[in-house]
C-alpha cells in the first residue's frame, strides 16, 4: 500500500467496487497524467456487493429476466425496459473487449458463456412467454433466442430440472445461448490493478468520513485509518462516491442540495449454493422464473451455473434478507442515521404504499431451510436438503425519492446524484447494477466533465464503437461489435 503522498489530487474515488474501478480505468485511459486516489475502507477490492458471492453474477442483458417485459393491461408485452438494459449491456461488453485488447484487463476468466433461460409453467404463462418472444424477435439484440415447449428437448437441455418432473402441466423455456456469468469481483480487481499500474494510489483500510466543499469549489475529504485511528485529509477537484450502500450517507453529509429528499431502503439477498459435481454437470444454464407477487424486480428465483475462481457452482435464490445495514460490513445504525428532516416524508410515504413488499419481506424472513429447498424443487424436483448451503449475499439499498403526491416512491433502478457544477457525483441504487457499470460511468463522465467530454469522444468511441448509436436500429453495427466482442472475450456459445 502506498502513501497518499500529496494533500491535493485531481480525482478521488471512494470505494473499490465495480463502479469506482470502472470509472478509474476510464479516467486512467483518458487522462493518464491525472493524479487519482482510490480509498477503500476494507482490505480488498470488490469485497462488498461486487464480490462474486455477494451478487448473482448475471451479465444482465434482459435475455431471461421476465420483470423487464411486463404485460400491459391490453395483453401486449412492453419490451421498452428489456431493450434499454440490453443496449446498456452491449456498451459494457464492448468496453470489456477493448480493455482486454489493450491489456487493461489481463485475465478473461471473469466472464464465461452461460445460456440465459426463462422458465414458466402453466398454460397462461406459456402463452405469455410465447408472446414475449414474438414481441422481442424483431429486435436484432434478441434475435437468436429459441422457444422450447417440448418436454424431451427440455430434458435434453436441462437434465437437473427435468429429473423427477411431472410434465403433465405445460412448461416452456426461452433459451438465449449467448448469456454470460460474470465475476464482478475479479473484474474490479483487474481494473483497479490497471489504475495502480498507470500511477493511481490505492488506499486500503481507510474510511472516508466526510466531504466538505471549499470556497474554491474543491472538496476536502476527512479520512480515517481504520487500523491506527489516524485522521488525515485530502483535497480534490472531483470526488466520485462509489461507496455502494454508504453513498447515500456520504452524499447527505456533503450537504449538496441535489441529495435532499433521497432516502434508502436496504434489502439483503441470500442464496442456496451447491458444488456437488453431479449437480453442476447436470445444469449448465442460468434459469430465471416468474417473480413472486410482491417481490422486488430481480427478486425472481433463478437457478444458476456460476464460475468462481475456476470452479463450477450451482446457486439458487435470491431469498430476501433484512438488516438496517447499508453494507454487508455496515452498521445497524445505518438506516436510522440516514433519516433526516428532508427525507422523513419520503420514507413515510413509502412505508404506507409498499405494504405488499413489506409482507413479502416478512414472509421471506420466516422461511426455514426446508421451505427454501421446497421452492428450489419447483426448478430441480429432486433437490436434497443436505446438498445445499445458505449463503448471505450483499445489501442493495433501494432508492426512495421524494414524490409530491405520495410523499415518496421506492425505485429499483440506479440513479446518479451529483452537484450541479459536476465536482461530485454518487451512485444510488442497485439494479441492474454491475452489468451496466460502463454506461453509468460514461454518464458520470459526461455530466461531471462536460468541458472535456467532447475532446474525449474519439477515444471513447475506440473503447465503445457504438457509443451514441442505438444498436437495435443498426443491425450491421451490432453484428460487427458483437462478433468482435465475442472473439476478444472468448464468448463462443457454450
Ligand atoms: C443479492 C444481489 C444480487 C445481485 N446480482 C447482480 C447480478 O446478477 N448482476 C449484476 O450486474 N448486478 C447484481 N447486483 C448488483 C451489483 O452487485 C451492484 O450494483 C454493484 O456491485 C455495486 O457496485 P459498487 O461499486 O457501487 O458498490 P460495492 O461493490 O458495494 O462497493 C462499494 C465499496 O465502497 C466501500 N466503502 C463504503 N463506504 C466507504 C467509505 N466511507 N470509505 C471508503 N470506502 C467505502 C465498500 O467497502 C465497498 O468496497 C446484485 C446485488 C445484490 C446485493
Amino acid at each position: 500500500m502506498s502513501d497518499v503522498g500529496t494533500a491535493r489530487v485531481d480525482v478521488v474515488l471512494v470505494g473499490a467496487g465495480i463502479m469506482s474501478a470502472t470509472l478509474g480505468a476510464l479516467l486512467c485511459l483518458l487522462e493518464p497524467d491525472w493524479s487519482i486516489t482510490i480509498i477503500e475502507r476494507l482490505d480488498a477490492v470488490g469485497a462488498e456487493s461486487s464480490g462474486p458471492w455477494n451478487n448473482a453474477g448475471t451479465g444482465h442483458s434482459a435475455l431471461c429476466e421476465l420483470n423487464y417485459t411486463p404485460q400491459r393491461a391490453d395483453g401486449s408485452i412492453d419490451i421498452t425496459k428489456a431493450v434499454t438494459i440490453n443496449e446498456q449491456f452491449q456498451v459494457t461488453r464492448q468496453f470489456w473487449a477493448y480493455a482486454l485488447a489493450r491489456g487493461v484487463l489481463t485475465d478473461r476468466g471473469f466472464v464465461n458463456p452461460v445460456p440465459h433461460v426463462s422458465f414458466v409453467q402453466g398454460a397462461r404463462r406459456v402463452d405469455y412467454l410465447r408472446r414475449r418472444r414474438a414481441a422481442l424477435a424483431g429486435n436484432p439484440l434478441f434475435e437468436r433466442t429459441e422457444f422450447i415447449d417440448d418436454p424431451d428437448e427440455f430434458a435434453r437441455r436441462l437434465p437437473l430440472m427435468a429429473a423427477g418432473r411431472d410434465f403433465s402441466e405445460p412448461i416452456a423455456l426461452n433459451w438465449a445461448a449467448d448469456g454470460t456469468d460474470v465475476d464482478f469481483g475479479s473484474l474490479s480487481k483487474q481494473l483497479v490493478d490497471f489504475c495502480v499500474r498507470t500511477g493511481a494510489t490505492m488506499l486500503f483500510g481507510h474510511d472516508v468520513r466526510n466531504a466538505t466543499r471549499q470556497s474554491d469549489g474543491s472538496w476536502t475529504l476527512a479520512i480515517r485509518d481504520r487500523r491506527t485511528g489516524e485522521k488525515r485529509s485530502l483535497n480534490t477537484k472531483f470526488v466520485f462516491l462509489g461507496a455502494g450502500g454508504d453513498t447515500l450517507p456520504l452524499l447527505q453529509r456533503s450537504g449538496i442540495k441535489e441529495a435532499k429528499g433521497f432516502a434508502g431502503f436496504p434489502i439483503g439477498g441470500r442464496f442456496l449454493r451447491a458444488d456437488a459435481p453431479a449437480l453442476t454437470a447436470a445444469h449448465r444454464a442460468k434459469v430465471y422464473g416468474v417473480p413472486a407477487p410482491g417481490a422486488p424486480p430481480l427478486g425472481a428465483l433463478h437457478l444458476d451455473l456460476r464460475f468462481v475462481d475456476g470452479k463450477s457452482w450451482l446457486v439458487f435464490g435470491p431469498y430476501a434478507g433484512w438488516s438496517p445495514k447499508f453494507l454487508k460490513h455496515g452498521r445497524v445504525s445505518d438506516l436510522p442515521r440516514s433519516i433526516r428532516g428532508d427525507n422523513v416524508l419520503s420514507m413515510l410515504g413509502v412505508g404506507l404504499t409498499e405494504l405488499t413488499l413489506v409482507n413479502y419481506l416478512i414472509g421471506q424472513l420466516r422461511l426455514t431451510h426446508a421451505d427454501r429447498v421446497r421452492a428450489l424443487r419447483e426448478f430441480a424436483p429432486g433437490a436434497v436438503d443436505s446438498d445445499w448451503q445458505l449463503t448471505t449475499a450483499g445489501q442493495r439499498v433501494q432508492v426512495i425519492r421524494r414524490d409530491r403526491r405520495r410523499g415518496g416512491v421506492l425505485e429499483f433502478g440506479t440513479t446518479v446524484v451529483g452537484s450541479a457544477d459536476g465536482s461530485t457525483a454518487g451512485m444510488l441504487g442497485g439494479s441492474p447494477g454491475a452489468s451496466t457499470a460502463v454506461p453509468i460511468m460514461l454518464d458520470v463522465l459526461q455530466r461531471c466533465f462536460s468541458n472535456r467530454y467532447q475532446s474525449w469522444l474519439p477515444m471513447l468511441k475506440e473503447m465503445v464503437p457504438s457509443l451514441g448509436a442505438k444498436l437495435s436500429d443498426e443491425p450491421a453495427l451490432f453484428d460487427e461489435v458483437w462478433s468482435w466482442g465475442s472473439k476478444m472475450l472468448k464468448l463462443g456459445v457454450s
